[in-house]
Formats: C-alpha cells, structure tokens, sequence
C-alpha cells in the first residue's frame, strides 16, 4: 500500500518495513506449507505399498493349508508394490541431489542427436510393449548443448516414457529436434526437443500443475501404470538447472507435445585458449 506515494517515504520510515516484512512471511509461509505438503504426500505414496505389503504378509501367515498358486500369485502382487516403493525413493533421491546442485549450472557439451538415439532405444522394449512406434526427427545439424549429459538422459527418458505409458496403443511417439534461435527467458541461443504423441491429451485446467511433485491427472491410472508423479517434477528441476526453457501443450483427443529448450554448448574461455596452438 505504501506504493502510492512512494516518494513521501524515506527508507526509515517504518511502513516501508512493514511491506518488506509482509511479502517475506507470505513467501516463508508458502515455502513451510510446501515443504509439509511434501512430507505429507512422500510418506503417504511409501505408506500405501507398505500398508499393502504388510497385509499379504499376514495373509501369508495366516494360510494354514499350502495353496502355491495364491502365495505365487501374493508374492507377485508384493514384489510389484516393493518395486513401486523403490521407484519412488529412487525419484525422490534424484529430486534432491538436483535441488542440491540447482544452484551450479552445467556446462558440459551433449550430442542431442546421440542422445535422443540412445534414450529411444533404451525405451524399444516398453514401446514395443504397447506395439508402439518411437520415431526420431533430427537434422544432421543439430547443434550441441550444453549440460550433464546424465541428467538430460533423464528428461528425455522421462517424457518419452510418459507418452509410451499415456498414448494410445499402436500409435506413434515423435521425438523432434531443432536449432533454436533464442531459449525463452535466457535469450541464449539454443535447440529445442519436442516429444509429441497421439494420446489422448491431458485437460487444460491441469497443464499448470503438472510439474508440482506428486501431481497427476488421474492417480490411480498412474499408479497402476508404474507412474510415481515425480517425472514431471524432475524433468521441471534439471531444465531450470539448465537455464532452459519447458512447455507441455495438450488437445484433448489428440496428444501432448512437451517442449524442452537448452542453450548452446560454449567452449570455456580457458578450454579455447588450450586448444591454440603454442606461440599463437
Ligand atoms: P507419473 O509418474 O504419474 O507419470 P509425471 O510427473 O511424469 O508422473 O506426470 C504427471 C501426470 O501428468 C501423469 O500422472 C499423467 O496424468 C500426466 N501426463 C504426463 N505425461 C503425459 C502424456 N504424455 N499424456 C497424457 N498425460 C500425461
């Protein structure tokens, strides 16, 4: 409120403090409710599987005649939900060792065209799975970026494992790779990778919220699917990590199209002065 006359307040002015105090509360206060809402989904995604679990436990226990079809047929269900706890944690921890670093940018050079290569065949198995087709869109030209080339394995593992879990079957996953004149919000120049398939599109009251940790469209498709709804966030973290640039856009009946932007990879100023000729 004290912006309406800001030059009749001198910086010792006590209102100009109260504003500044305001804004950081809401800021804490919204940072607190995240971080218990956190906590409070995490351990309710680990207490399902465990809850689960303990229940064929005792249901094992307490069969008193020998029947091994069902107990085959409970070790499978409780070998699934131990995995689905695993999958979880696992995200989790690469959530966190991202968060840790978020503050240092990477600046190693990555091959897209490889990398989408390989990231594609390591999803042939799944896609083939759902008679799936993954098929590549790279110029002979695209440009290197600049990252971790493990962490950007990930993203495009991530979003091309969403559109074989989330597509219709038999249809088509597009990856497609272009040189980028300028990354949103950095200006850099840069090249963007779509992933586009022909599902059935997600609503657009969702499409805000998709990265939030834990967030998904329709939970129990996702959790029967293998899905822990962290992909998204993780996806979200390393791009920023990146200074790059993300956006999903959806029709409903036709498919999503996820948009990743990453600036050009630079040779370091010390590394261009190595490669000089001695005497140069
Ligand atoms: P999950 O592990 O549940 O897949 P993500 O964070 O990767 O979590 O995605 C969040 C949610 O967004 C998913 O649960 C799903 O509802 C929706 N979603 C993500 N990708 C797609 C897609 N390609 N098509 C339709 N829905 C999608």
């Amino acid at each position: 409120h004290s912006t309406a006359q800001p030059r009749l307040l001198g910086f010792n002015e006590p209102d100009f403090y109260i504003v500044v105090t305001f804004h950081d509360i809401t800021q804490a206060k919204l940072a607190e409710q995240m971080r218990v809402d956190f906590v409070a989904n995490a351990s309710h995604e680990l207490r399902t599987p465990l809850s689960s679990l303990i229940g064929f436990i005792e249901t094992l226990e307490s069969m008193d005649e020998r029947d091994p079809e069902a107990q085959a047929r409970f070790l499978s269900i409780m070998h699934s939900e131990a995995d689905r706890m695993v999958r979880v944690i696992d995200d989790l921890l690469s959530l966190s060792r991202i968060e840790l670093d978020r503050h240092v940018q990477p600046r190693g050079r990555v091959d897209l065209a490889r990398l989408i290569d390989d990231v594609l065949k390591s999803q042939t198995h799944d896609a083939e799975a759902r008679h799936m087709t993954l098929e590549a869109d790279l110029p002979g030209d695209l440009p290197a970026v600049r990252g971790d080339r493990d962490q950007l394995f990930q993203v495009f593992q991530n979003l091309v494992r969403n559109a074989i879990k989330y597509a219709n079957e038999g249809s088509t996953v597009t990856v497609r790779g272009r040189p980028l004149d300028r990354v949103p919000e950095s200006g850099e120049p840069g090249a963007s990778v779509q992933v586009i398939d022909r599902g059935e599109g997600i609503p657009e009251e969702h499409l805000p919220r998709l990265t939030e940790r834990f967030y998904r469209v329709d939970t129990a498709r996702s959790r029967r699917i293998g899905g822990t709804g962290l992909g998204l966030a993780i996806v979200k973290h390393i791009v920023t990590r990146h200074r790059g640039n993300l956006t999903i856009a959806s029709t409903l009946g036709q498919g999503t199209t996820v948009t990743v932007s990453l600036p050009l990879f630079e040779p370091a100023a010390s590394d261009a002065r190595q490669r000089e000729p001695a005497g140069a």
